[in-house]
């Protein structure tokens, strides 16, 4: 063996020009178009469970409780609509244990106060409460687009977009100029350049001239919402409203390499595997796709996975279909299926260079997240994570090792805990993203594609 083989065979390469080198260039780009149409128009939690059951197809029917299912039938649970549990079943029995992918479809944004209207000094503006980790001072100056989800006093529900269509109207958060932002601003740490009281979104500013009212901004605000959609500020309590980036995903970069959009942590590992599940059909193992809500804040709640969703649904299916569900947990492999930070050259004194993923280099893998001493999170085995690796070797898959940022740094967590929690094998797999939790994050289309591979493999896998 010369020193050159050998190296080659000692050392973990990652190696951007893989998909040239492979012939892989117009699959990616042609996945990465198909994305770009997702990411850019499901832009909730809602749109993205309504989106991932079209992918789903025709064939995906509604799970239904107690029933008997057969080999190759698709079901899916719709959890009130803002988080998604689809199941293919397998030839093996349940007992043989699940292949689940899981994911999240929340992402950062702000949401509207329960009352969110008010006018002041002749501007109507929305109260909002950010919603995940933001640097809020992100949020400022952007277009910004409403969708809204409003139950009316007789029960009906209405959906609300505003802002998305390439001329319409939207509304923003103003930021202080900097001409006069030298001492209100100066001394704010960043955390604090603008508090979350003054993301405040800015929404009309002609006076309704007929009327008397002491706030005939807001009368102009109101009755726009009223006469177009029946909205009445009680209404808006009972509503879920999301005010996002409007802007559209794009290519970026000179050799559309990347893909710069709102909402891809972890949206574009929730379309990977929505899609590999969609499209591995007959699998040895039962399949289970999870998209998730509330990740962002902590997975607490009836739609987040710090709850009893997947545990409820696999007793179910076993009551049903034979099985036990303790047994059919613990025997589970899991991809929990989530973005980590990309290498960022400009600000790399927050990595760790030799445990970062880069962009482009293939999916990025984290044995574990937490921070701080490993604190917070589950661990994948090494005999997992060979499991995993042979999986990407064996299929030609590129990938990378990486932690989420320095030691000390900061940190992070996804949904495997959760998942561990309920005894299956779990390893965090995703697309390495920069810009993570900003209006615009940006991802790299071979990764996507990457991931999309790996998805595949492993519902496939022995
Ligand atoms: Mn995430
Ligand atoms: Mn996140």
């Amino acid at each position: 063996m010369s020193n050159k083989e050998l190296e080659a065979a000692m050392f973990h390469n990652t190696d951007s020009l893989y998909f040239k080198k492979n012939d892989k260039v117009k699959e990616a780009r042609d996945f990465a178009s198909d994305y770009i149409k997702f990411i850019g128009s499901a832009k909730t939690e809602r749109e993205v469970v309504e989106y991932a059951i079209g992918i789903l197809g025709e064939n995906a029917a509604p799970y239904e409780y107690g029933k008997k299912y057969s080999t190759g039938d698709v079901v899916y649970v719709n959890n009130r609509n803002k988080s998604l549990v689809a199941v293919r079943f397998g030839r093996k029995p349940l007992n043989e244990g699940l292949r689940i992918i899981a994911s999240h479809v929340d992402s950062p944004r702000l949401d509207t106060k329960p009352n969110p209207v008010y006018e002041d000094n002749g501007l109507a503006f929305i109260k909002s409460h950010y919603y995940g980790g933001i640097k809020k001072y992100q949020w400022t100056a952007i277009p910004l687009a409403m969708h809204g989800t409003v139950i009316l006093r007789d029960g009906s529900k209405v959906k609300v977009t505003i802002g998305e269509a390439e001329d319409e109207k939207c509304f923003c958060v103003t930021d202080i100029l900097p001409h006069l932002a030298y001492k209100l601003q100066g001394d704010r740490k960043e955390a604090e350049v603008i508090k979350g009281e003054e993301l405040n979104i800015l929404a009309a500013s002609i006076p309704e001239q007929d009327t008397e009212y002491k706030d005939p901004v807001k009368y102009t605000l109101m009755k726009y919402l009223y006469e177009n959609y029946g909205i009445t500020e009680d209404d808006l309590i009972t509503s879920e409203i999301e005010f996002v980036p409007a802007f559209r995903p794009r290519y970026l970069g000179i050799d559309e390499s990347m893909i710069g959009a709102y909402g891809q942590d972890a949206r574009v590992c929730a379309y990977a595997a929505t899609v590999a599940f969609a499209e591995t059909e007959d699998p040895e193992y039962t399949s289970m796709l999870v998209l998730a809500d509330r990740e962002e804040i902590g997975s607490q709640g009836n739609t987040g996975l710090d709850s009893n969703m997947i545990a409820n649904i696999v007793a179910d299916m076993c009551r049903a279909n034979g099985g036990y569900p303790d047994i059919v947990l613990n025997r589970s492999k899991c991809f929990s299926s989530d973005v980590s930070a990309a290498f960022d050259p400009t600000f790399s004194s927050a990595y760790e260079v030799r445990n970062a993923s880069k962009i482009n280099c293939g999916v990025s893998i984290e044995k574990y997240t937490g921070a701080r001493g490993k604190s917070g999170t589950s661990e994948a085995t090494a005999e997992y994570y060979a499991w995993v690796r042979s999986i990407l070797d064996g299929n030609n898959i590129p990938w990378q090792a990486d932690e989420l940022g320095k030691i000390d740094e900061g940190g992070g967590g996804t949904v495997a805990k959760f998942i561990a929690a309920l005894g299956a094998d779990v390893i965090d797999i995703g697309a390495p993203v920069l810009s993570m939790h900003a209006p615009f994050e940006v991802t790299g289309i071979f990764d996507i594609y990457a991931l999309h591979e790996a998805d595949k493999e492993f519902l496939k896998a022995e």
